[in-house]
């Protein structure tokens, strides 16, 4: 626009001298003979002059105006890469696979977690099939472009291991490129299927008891003449699922206690919570012939919750208990440079490899009747794990069957300089 505008003023420029110079000429012309020779020289001098130094001007602000746009430009490309790189960077760091295929679903751009979801470390020229080894996903593609209109589905991918995706493919506004977005949702739809197990268990756990409480109850109410015989047959019966009851709703109000954070921490002297724990299973274990120790520092102080480890010393400790038919079940705390660490090995009826995977998830048991007649809820081990996890520890199990078994625990000693002594 500029050097448009220039042009014009050297084109106007030029006429205008042009002119003056045909009215100069007119004008000598007419003048009555002899005219001096020196005026029409001097009258074209100053106009040539006139209009060179209009000339001169127009094309300096011409190369003025030219370089500011030469600059204007740069610096615009310069904004453009930028803000290239910036999306470039922000495209890589999401955690949803991103694809941008033509409407065949040929890959034109992917980022870098398409890379990793998918365990293809080059996918673009490839096709979106090639890449994810699905054909709803490819066929998804080739609706969007065919349909021109957005596709959303939730697909099931197999390579290189199960997951669910959260899929979305959108046309370009003004082009044939398809935009292809992934989202992981593996572990959103496990969580679900976690808690619609767990509300099924829970249900499953009260409905038990409460239907043998109704059941004793109604025998009782329906035959009044041996009220007195039902009820010294059924009473007890009736005391000990209810008691099973509330050890259900106990366990999972510890489990909600254990998963809410965070975790209320104090100074907790971990030795002595597991000696006290020793000294309060004592009898029980004696009961079963079985002996019953404790080896490790007097006192090791570390930041926890208290109650809660007291409630994983119990459950585990209870847990070797009731699964040791003879021989022992021995504690070993011991202090270590970040961490302390604790052991409980017992040797008792073991857990067969295929269980053990599965024995920290909420109700699972190995037998059943077994946990039922020792009153367990199948809760306690899901519970120990979630404590010492909100604790930032660890739990693992090595077990044979028929030999016995060793849960260790690991828990940070957090800020504390603890002091052992044994
Ligand atoms: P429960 O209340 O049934 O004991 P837990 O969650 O504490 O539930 O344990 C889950 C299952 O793991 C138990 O039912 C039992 O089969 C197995 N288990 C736990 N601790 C031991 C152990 N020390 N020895 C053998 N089996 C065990």
């Amino acid at each position: 626009l500029i050097r448009q505008r220039q042009l014009t003023i050297l084109a106007v420029s030029f006429g205008a001298a042009f002119l003056l110079l045909l009215l100069t000429v007119a004008l000598l012309v007419s003048v009555p003979k002899p005219a001096p020779a020196w005026i029409p020289a001097a009258i074209c001098t100053v106009i040539a002059a006139l209009a060179g130094f209009k000339i001169r001007d127009t094309l300096i602000s011409t190369t003025q105006s030219l370089e500011r746009g030469n600059l204007q430009r740069e610096e615009l490309a310069i904004e453009l890469q930028q803000q290239r790189s910036d999306i470039d960077t922000f495209a890589e760091g999401l955690e949803i696979a991103i694809f941008i295929c033509d409407e065949k679903g040929e890959v034109l751009y992917s980022n870098r977690k398409v890379s990793e979801m998918f365990n293809f470390p080059e996918p673009q020229g490839k096709t979106v099939l090639g890449v994810t080894l699905s054909y709803d996903l490819q066929n998804l593609v080739t609706a969007c472009a065919n349909s021109h209109t957005k596709q959303i589905s939730e697909l099931s991918f197999s390579y290189p291991q199960e997951r669910v995706g959260y899929c979305e493919a959108w046309p370009q506004p003004e082009g044939r490129q398809v935009f292809l977005s992934i989202q992981d949702i593996t572990e959103l739809r496990r969580l679900e299927r976690v808690r619609r197990d767990f509300v099924a268990n829970v249900s499953h756990e009260l409905r038990t008891p409460l239907a043998t409480i109704r059941a004793m109850a109604e025998t009782m109410s329906e035959d009044k003449a041996q009220l007195k015989e039902f009820a010294e047959r059924y009473l007890p019966r009736i005391v000990s699922e209810v008691d099973r009851l509330t050890l259900i709703s106990e366990d999972l109000l510890s489990l909600t206690t254990a998963e809410s954070n965070p975790v209320h921490k104090q100074v907790c002297d971990i030795a002595e919570v597991f000696q006290n724990v020793v000294r309060q299973l004592e009898q029980k274990a004696q009961g079963k012939g079985l002996s019953l120790t404790y080896a490790g520092p007097k006192h090791i102080t570390l930041e926890a919750n208290i109650s809660q480890i007291t409630q994983v010393a119990f459950n585990l400790l209870d847990n070797a208990i009731n699964y040791t038919n003879y021989g022992a079940v021995a504690v070993n705390v011991e202090e270590q440079e970040s961490q302390v660490q604790i052991v409980v090995q017992d040797t008792g009826i073991g857990i067969a490899s295929e269980h053990l995977p599965r024995i920290f998830e909420r109700f699972y048991r190995v037998d059943k009747g077994r946990s039922r007649a020792t009153g367990g809820t199948g809760l306690g081990l899901s519970i120990v794990k979630h404590i010492v996890e909100s604790h930032g520890g660890q739990i693992s199990v090595e077990s044979s069957l028929n030999q016995g078994s060793k849960f260790v625990v690991t828990l940070p000693k957090g800020n504390i300089q603890s002091q052992s002594s044994s």
